[in-house]
């Protein structure tokens, strides 16, 4: 059993809603206080609501990952909140479809931006209080998509999902002295209102292609996220968690049967 994360503090950007939602209500559900983090105040207020009324606690914060400033607001406020950061879930993301003929540098740029770029600012905003914490944890979201896998028009998703990974190896040695971890978990097709946007068929497509022959939960990776985070994990740094039914496992469909 993992010691519980009572008395911890969790930044979770991009917490209202998907994948960082399921991760600031599973935190919240072991006892964590969660900072949820997203640039509209108004849904991440919702979802700090809906912790309280289970009975967590939960503050919302008006964050952009992609902006320093706006993300030391966020690190100070929480701090001023909840007394300090122990956790940091780097979460946010976007994926926007493009076509690599039709891909403008606006496009590329906002996608590392948000995804790379904001890793960076959110660890940079956390990191003074991470330090002063018992042992600090840093869990970034990456994904299959660009470390593992590939799919048409999301090149330059795949891209920052991959840089996120090359980061974290030498920020785990930068942060070491500090007793800071950092690893990142790498979701397959995790069914979030994001992934619901793509269309009935691509759902179909994906469950499919998935050996446990379901797209996963949110659940599934908070308790990923949550493992990383714990005391138990103390000695994991660097590394990376695949949580994805064993989508990236058969070589070709026949494999599958
Ligand atoms: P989602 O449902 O679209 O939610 C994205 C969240 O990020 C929202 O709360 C959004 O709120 C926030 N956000 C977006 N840009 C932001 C910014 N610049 N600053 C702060 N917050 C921002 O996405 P999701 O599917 O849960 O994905 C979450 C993470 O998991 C991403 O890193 C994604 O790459 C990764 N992932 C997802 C899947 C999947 O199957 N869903 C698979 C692999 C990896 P605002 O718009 O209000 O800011």
């Amino acid at each position: 059993m993992l010691t519980p994360l009572k008395d911890k503090t969790v930044v979770v950007t991009g917490a209202s809603k998907g994948i960082g939602k399921g991760i600031a209500k599973t935190f919240a559900a072991k006892g964590a206080k969660v900072a949820v983090v997203a640039r509209s105040l108004t849904k991440a207020e919702e979802t700090a609501v809906e912790i309280r009324e289970n009975g967590g606690a939960a503050h919302a914060f008006e964050g952009n990952v992609a902006d320093l400033e706006s993300m030391k607001r966020v690190a100070d406020e929480t701090a001023g909140v909840f007394g300090g950061i122990d956790v940091l879930c780097a979460n946010a993301g976007i994926f926007p479809n493009a076509p690599i003929e039709e891909m403008t540098g606006e496009q590329w740029d906002e996608v590392m931006n948000t995804n790379a770029r904001g890793t960076l600012y959110s660890l940079q905003a956390c990191l003074p209080f991470l330090k002063k914490a018992e042992y600090g944890r840093i869990i970034v979201t990456s994904s299959i998509t660009g470390p593992v896998t590939g799919y048409a028009g999301w090149s330059h998703y795949g891209a920052s999902k991959a840089a996120q990974l090359g980061f974290m190896r030498s920020a785990a040695l930068e942060l070491a002295r500090y007793n800071i971890t950092i690893n990142a978990v790498m979701p397959g097709n995790i069914m979030t209102e994001g992934l619901e946007g793509l269309g009935d068929q691509y759902l179909q497509a994906m469950t499919a292609s998935i050996p446990l022959k379901r797209l996963g939960s949110v659940e599934d990776i908070a308790h990923a996220s949550i493992f990383l985070a714990s005391k138990e994990a103390g000695f994991i740094t660097g590394q990376t968690i695949v949580v994805d039914g064993g989508q990236i496992l058969p070589e070709s469909l026949e494999a599958m049967s």
